[in-house]
């Protein structure tokens, strides 16, 4: 697809911008989404907490979305991985490289809704990965159900670990908090989790341990094995923006775009949906909601009709 133009591309085709692109062509605009299509969660077997679609497959959850979108004859969705994206008098231009099969992408916009979402990088354990999304996860509130009362591993390397402690002793209180020598836990902290059974192990992780594919453990580097059927991992977090660099948008610390309560970042023109924007809880709901706001801000900019910024009804 080359020299095409459309009211709205909204590049990210997870819930925050499938769901700002059913709202959108639901407005009549002439939308593109351009997804690479790594779901976030691709990793976990079963999405759970989606209001009407508890458990539902990752994948499926998103070809829901799209046949959605696609529906509309105004609406399309494309595989690819957008590149970069200028700024000129015709709008904004977009190039994206064709993933699974399909063709690049040259396009204008004259909206840009950003919805990449972010990529994680775990604790340094070696096979962490392999466990990651079956027996160990990330949200507390997406799993923590199907964990209740196990013998859990907390495993981490950041300076929040005995607030995530204390949030998951709701779900179990058999709880070893591990900090590979790496994570903060200070010693009031340990005190705290203590009252509540919750252990503390500072010393390294060698790795976990497992039978066919089922954790059964953590291993330390001395040797000591200490048994866990699994748990919570806490991920740095990094938004997946580099295609935007160009734009040179306002972002926190940490690379996360700033927006007003709408989703508008700071060039007009520019919205953001999901988690390119500063972590708050990450859940797929909470995507798809945001993607709904940004959708009718960008509905009314486009109209002129947004003279209060936090307008909404
Ligand atoms: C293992 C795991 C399990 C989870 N389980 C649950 C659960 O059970 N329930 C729940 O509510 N939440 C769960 N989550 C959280 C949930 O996945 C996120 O909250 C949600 O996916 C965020 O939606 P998003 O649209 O902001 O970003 P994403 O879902 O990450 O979507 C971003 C999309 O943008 C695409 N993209 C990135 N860069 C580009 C680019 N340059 N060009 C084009 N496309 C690009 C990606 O391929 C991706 O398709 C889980 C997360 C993980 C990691």
């Amino acid at each position: 697809m080359t020299g095409e133009s459309f009211e709205v591309v909204v590049i990210g085709g997870g819930p925050a911008g499938l769901s700002a692109a059913l709202n959108l062509v639901r407005a009549r605009r002439r939308v593109l989404v351009i997804d690479s299509n790594r779901p976030r969660n691709a990793a976990t077997l079963k999405a759970r907490g989606f209001l009407t679609r508890d458990g539902i497959p990752p994948l499926e959850l998103r070809r829901l979305g799209r046949d959605e979108v696609e529906a509309y004859d105004n609406g399309e969705v494309a595989f690819a991985q957008a590149q970069s994206v200028e700024f000129s008098d015709a709008g904004f231009h977009i190039r994206a490289k064709g993933v699974r099969g399909s063709a690049d992408l040259d396009v204008l916009a004259e909206t840009l809704v950003i919805a990449t979402g972010l990529t994680e990088t775990l604790p340094d354990v070696p096979s962490i990965r392999a466990y990651y999304g079956t027996q160990l996860h990330s949200c507390v509130e997406c799993d923590g159900f199907e964990k209740a009362d196990a013998p859990l591993a907390l495993i981490g390397e950041t300076d929040d670990l005995a607030e995530r402690a204390l949030l998951l002793t709701q779900w179990s209180k058999d709880l070893i908090v591990f900090t590979n020598q790496a994570g903060t836990v200070t010693a009031d902290e340990e005190r705290t989790l203590a009252r509540l059974g919750v252990q503390v192990e500072r010393r390294q992780i060698d790795d976990l341990t497992g039978e066919r594919g089922v954790m059964t453990g953590v291993r330390l580097v001395d040797g000591t094995e200490i048994p866990r059927v699994g748990g919570f991992v806490r991920p740095v977090w990094t938004p997946s923006l580099a295609f935007a660099t160009g734009l040179d948008l306002d972002a926190d610390d940490d690379g996360f775009l700033l927006t007003d309560s709408q989703g508008r970042t700071s060039i007009p023109g520019v919205y953001a949906a999901g988690e390119s924007t500063p972590p708050g809880p990450q859940q797929l709901i909470v995507a798809a909601g945001a993607g709904a706001v940004v959708a009718a801000a960008v509905n009314r900019d486009l109209i002129g009709v947004a003279t209060d910024q936090d307008a909404t009804v």
